[in-house]
């Protein structure tokens, strides 16, 4: 209950999901949490320090780094656009880029100073199973952007490295949270069947289930504990098997 007492902590997309699960067990694990969503109402009931953070606006990622000054930065916020290349529009196509790479580049950017000053922190950056490590079916922003949070990651990693700022990606395969049980009722209304939406995504993940939340936020918590010390620079895969057959 004590791996990560002494840290700084600040999470984007705290409302729901992954990252409710992370900010909940940073809480336990003795961190100071700050917990932030586009979405405020969402955080309620966390119990840590939370406020509104765009990762879209980058007065608002300066303002909410300001606040938190953080040695760990969780970076999971994200969209998951549905379609293949043909159905993908160019609007499309730069709200992925936006929210789920350029996102990344604004809070790390605000985060490096203190993080230096401080000698050192943890970032870790939410990509996906689906990116430059295996396609998925109507993925086809989703997957780019992804892939583009691994290179990301890799030049934060070498860049920083003597610094003590050490980066890292996750790459989850199918996670229950609220937008995903969005996305099966949406993929069911296309196959005519709920069951059959959620046999599919079911069947992409040979343990036959998908991932909780909270087994994604021990790799984050591990990421961002000093347990992790020796490791920078990777895409953490952590997707039920889905691409290790
Ligand atoms: P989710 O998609 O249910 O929730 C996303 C959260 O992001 C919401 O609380 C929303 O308010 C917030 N958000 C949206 N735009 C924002 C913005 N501009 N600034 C700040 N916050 C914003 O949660 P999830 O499914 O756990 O997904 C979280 C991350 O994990 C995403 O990056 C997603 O791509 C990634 N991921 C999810 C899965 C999965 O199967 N669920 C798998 C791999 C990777």
């Amino acid at each position: 209950t004590d791996r990560l007492r002494g840290k700084r902590a600040l999470i984007t997309a705290a409302g729901q999901g992954i990252g409710r699960a992370t900010a909940e067990m940073f809480i336990a694990e003795g961190a100071e949490v700050f917990a932030t969503d586009v979405n405020a109402d969402l955080l309620a009931g966390l119990d840590c320090e939370t406020f509104a953070m765009d990762v879209r606006d980058d007065a608002s990622v300066v303002a909410g780094v300001g606040r938190a000054n953080p040695t760990v930065l969780f970076n999971c916020a994200g969209f998951v656009h549905h379609g293949n290349v043909q159905a993908a529009t160019d609007a499309e196509w730069d709200m992925g880029f936006d929210l789920n790479v350029k996102s990344m580049f604004r809070t790390i950017r605000a985060v490096l100073p203190g993080m230096l000053a401080n000698g050192g922190g943890s970032i870790i950056n939410m990509s996906s199973a689906c990116s430059s490590i295996i396609g998925a079916p109507n993925r086809f922003i989703y997957g780019a952007t992804k892939a583009a949070v691994i290179g990301l990651t890799k030049s934060i990693a070498v860049d920083y490295i003597k610094q003590g700022i050490r980066c890292n990606a996750i790459c989850p395969g199918t996670v229950e949270s609220p937008s995903w049980h969005d996305r099966v009722r949406k993929l069911g209304e296309e196959m005519g069947s709920y069951d059959a939406a959620l046999e599919a995504f079911v069947a992409r993940q040979p343990m036959g289930r998908v991932a909780r939340a909270t087994e994604i936020a021990a790799l984050v918590t591990y990421l961002a504990s000093d347990e992790s010390g020796f490791t920078t620079g990777h895409p953490h895969i952590i997707d039920g098997g889905w691409s290790g057959q």
